[in-house]
């Protein structure tokens, strides 16, 4: 299998607003597989939304458990989320973000700590669960690529924005 394409910023495409999942048939669940696969052989990736290899619907894919973050306690492992949105919330973290699609930064965001999450499963069955910490936050990050929205639009202030360290070879 080959890695699909990521959108870098400034492009304009990561912009567009995704459009929700209603055909979960085969194409959808190729399309799946080559987007968890793009994931996996990303490098320190935990999350991937289909808007960012220009596929506008609203699909999401998260795995939190290889992640090293003292919020990161708890995780549920392969997530697949399809219309995932945020029915609850409480409190506030800040976490250093990084972004396949914005390669040569990273960013202090605020986002909600604990999440209550809806959203359709891999068959399009409707499917609810609540989560905390790291897990949130990158269920967070990759539900705002569905809008639009990159984490450089999230931060407070420019000493929020780090310029990457790339170790040349
Ligand atoms: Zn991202």
């Amino acid at each position: 299998m080959e890695k699909l394409e990521i959108l870098t910023y400034p492009d304009p495409r990561l912009k567009k607003i995704s459009q929700p999942v209603k055909d979960f048939g085969k194409d959808f669940k190729d399309f799946v597989d080559k987007l968890i696969y793009t994931m996996y052989n990303s490098p320190a990736s935990v999350g991937i939304a289909a808007p960012q290899v220009n596929n506008h619907i609203q699909t999401i894919i998260v795995d939190a458990s290889n992640y090293k973050h003292k919020t990161n306690k708890k995780n549920h492992g392969l997530l697949v989320l399809s219309n995932p949105r945020i029915v609850a919330h409480d409190g506030e973290i800040i976490i250093r973000e990084g972004c396949l699609s914005v390669p040569d930064y990273t960013g202090n965001v605020k986002r909600h700590f604990w999440i209550k999450v809806e959203a359709e499963d891999i068959n399009g069955k409707t499917i609810s669960f609540d989560t905390e910490g790291f897990e949130a936050v990158v269920i967070q990050h990759e539900l705002d690529h569905l809008y639009g929205k990159l984490f450089i639009d999230r931060i407070a202030s420019p000493k929020d924005l780090f310029r990457r360290k790339v170790y040349k070879k």
